[in-house]
Order: C-alpha cells, then structure tokens, then sequence
C-alpha cells in the first residue's frame, strides 16, 4: 500500500519537475550541510526561532558562481540561510526568463523535459565543443559535473547564465535521484538509487545464469533479516529513520563537494577505522593481508568495494564495519548446512580447546577462529567446552 502511494508521488514529481529550482534547492542544502550552517542552541538566540545560520564567508566560497547575481552583499559574518537561498532563486529565475526565454522554458518550466542530462549531451553534441560521449551520466557524475559547470567561466559556448541553468538542473536531476536512494530493505547497505535491495540482494538485473544465485542470496539476507529482527538488532543494523534521512542528505553532499576533510579528523577517523577492524574478524577476512597497513584513502576505498558501494561519504566507515560484522555473524548462523552442532562445530571446540590450553585468552580464541567470543561463552554454559 505504502509503496504504492510513494511510486505514484515519484512519478508525479518526476513529469513536473523544475529542474533549476530542484537543483538550487540540494545545492544550498548540501551547502549548509557540508559545514557552512552554524549550529547554535535555540534558547540561545530565541529571536531567530531555531531558523537555519549560515556563515557566510563559508557559504559564498562553496557557492559563489551563485551569491555573485546579488547585487546587495549578503550580512557578514553570519546570515539567515532562507532569505538568501531565496534571494538568489529570485535573481536566477529573472536572468533566465530575461536572458534564454527558450532555455527557461526547457529545464524550468511544467514538463518540458524529463531528462535534462539527456539534453544536456545531445546540446554538447550538437555545438561539438567537447567530447560528448553517448554513455548516460549516473547520478553521481552528473552532480558533480553539474557543480564543476557552475564554475567554469572559461566556457566559450555557453554564457554565465547558461551555465548556471545547465549546472542547477543536472544537480537538481542527481538530486531527484539521490531522494529515491534507500537503505537496502534487508541489510546495512545503500541501494543504487530507486532501487529496493542493495546489488547482494537485487534480484533484478541479473543474468540468466546468475539468476539462482541471486535468489539463494535474497533467501539468505531475508533469513539474516527475520533473525536480527527476532533479537531486537534491526535498528543497530539498519538505523532508525532520522539517522537514513540524514545518511543520505550526506551522501549527496558529499557527492556534490568531493569534500576534503581536515588532516586531524582523518586522523582520527583512521584510528577508529582500526579499531574497529580489529573488532571486526570477519570483515578483516574478506580484506587483503596488510590491509591494516595501507594509507586511508586506499584503505575506505577497498571497504566501499566489498561492503557498500553506495556509501559515499569518506567517513563515518567504522559503524558500517560494525554493521558488516553483525550481518556476516548472522549470515554464518543462517547459511544452509551450518544448521545444528555439525562437524565444523565440534571441530571448532576441539581448536578452541587446544587454543585454551595453549594460553589463549576468550577473545583471542574467536578472532583466530573466525567466531564470535559469544559463541564461546554459550559452548561454555552448555558444558560443551
Ligand atoms: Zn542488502
């Protein structure tokens, strides 16, 4: 029922859109979210009624093809974020309709275009003024694409206006895409945008051949699914709804800047990024010996290929490895063949014995066996060890 509302709303959205405004909207969010908003307590300054503050010397550097239309200098060094984003939209829809009536009407006006990427390419193509390529943009290149032609005035086939226009409305389509990306409905990860299940768990797009593969692993993760739910750990797993809308605000943002983050705060980003590695045995399996050795960028690069291709953010990676643990353990618990007290598990409390005897502490055994230390402990309370 739910869905069936919310597909009906993206399509409606979708055959309506205005493109420019769309993308000036996730611009200045983006912009207040990558770090020019000043967070302050409402009690604080009561008179702004918890209203968005922006610093305006950061939000002018990061949007200044933009606050350069005003012709007023916006306040200093603090300003209400709205009247400024509005300000400006005044002044950009103005210069449009003024200055490219035709080019307004295409990407700002009801349901002239559905894909401004798409007329993007073909305008490229037709002045041959760069390579245009055929291959459709994703999401992600086409905000950041979009971002880069806001700033490029040394473009001689399109003017300031122009570029402003184009930029805003590939920001604005990546944007409408970006609203569509989700957590996977079973497991820790993002999904490709306006997907249901992240690539482990899509059904959808795979070959022939691969088909029953697909499936054992959507039987798999739902299993994993219905066991985290039964002992209270879905939230852990997933996050609650707030911290999914903030991921993916971030995750735009993030695509959006290319953002480069401070030398401390990688610092301590990498520590933790450790720490949990070691915390993580199965996760720290699926990685390269010496991984632990690599610089960081290197490092999250790896863990966005084999745990979440989707999540942008350079940061934030020690949760998502947390997440990771927890839903390999379950998957181990699950996986057919691994029902009941087999083989492996005799086996394994034989080693784990042996590794007892030899010194070994609780936590040092399971990280040498690949389980988890509260495995151990149930061996023990069973009397099986
Ligand atoms: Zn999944």
């Amino acid at each position: 029922m739910e869905r069936g509302v919310k597909t009906a709303n993206v399509k409606s959205r979708s055959r309506k859109h205005n493109w420019v405004l769309a993308g000036w909207n996730a611009l200045h969010r983006a912009t207040l979210d990558v770090g020019a908003e000043i967070s302050y307590e409402p009690w604080e300054i009561p008179e702004l009624r918890n209203r968005p503050i922006a610093d305006a010397g950061c939000y002018m550097a990061l949007v200044q093809p933009l606050t350069q239309l005003l012709v007023q200098d916006l306040e200093a060094p603090s300003m209400r974020a709205e009247p400024a984003r509005i300000l400006i939209w005044r002044k950009l829809r103005m210069l449009g309709r003024r200055s490219h009536p035709d080019l307004w009407r295409l990407l700002a006006e009801d349901c002239q275009v559905s894909d401004p990427v798409q007329e993007y390419h073909q305008m490229q193509h037709a002045s041959q003024t760069s390579v245009a390529t055929t291959v459709p943009m994703s999401p992600v290149l086409a905000a950041r694409h979009g971002y880069k032609l806001l700033w490029q005035t040394d473009r001689s086939d399109l003017d300031q206006v122009q570029r402003l226009l184009w930029g805003l409305a590939l920001i604005g389509w990546s944007a409408h895409h970006w609203e569509q990306v989700a957590t996977c409905e079973l497991c820790f990860r993002f999904t490709r945008p306006g997907s249901r299940f992240c690539y482990e768990h899509t059904q959808s797009q795979t070959q022939d051949s691969e088909r029953s593969a697909a499936y054992r692993r959507y039987r798999l993760g739902r299993k994993v699914h219905q066991l985290a739910e039964q002992r209270g750990k879905l939230e852990f797993l997933r996050g609650n709804s707030m911290l999914r809308e903030a991921r993916r605000r971030l995750a735009l943002s993030d695509v959006i800047f290319e953002w480069e983050y401070e030398a401390d705060a990688v610092a301590d980003e990498f520590e933790n990024l450790h720490d949990m590695l070691n915390l993580s045995p199965r996760v720290l399996g699926k990685l390269e010996p010496g991984a632990l050795d690599l610089d960081f960028e290197t490092l999250t690069e790896i863990l966005r290929e084999i745990l979440d291709p989707y999540h942008w953010d350079p940061m934030l990676w020690g949760l998502t490895i947390l997440q990771a643990e927890f839903w390999f353990s379950l998957e181990e618990e699950s996986a057919p063949g691994k029902r009941g007290r087999g083989v492996t598990a005799q086996e394994q409390i034989r080693r784990a014995k042996a590794l007892a005897q030899q010194g070994l502490r609780k936590s040092q055994i399971a990280r040498e066996l690949g389980i988890s230390a509260s495995t151990i402990s149930q061996w023990v309370a069973r009397g099986l060890y």
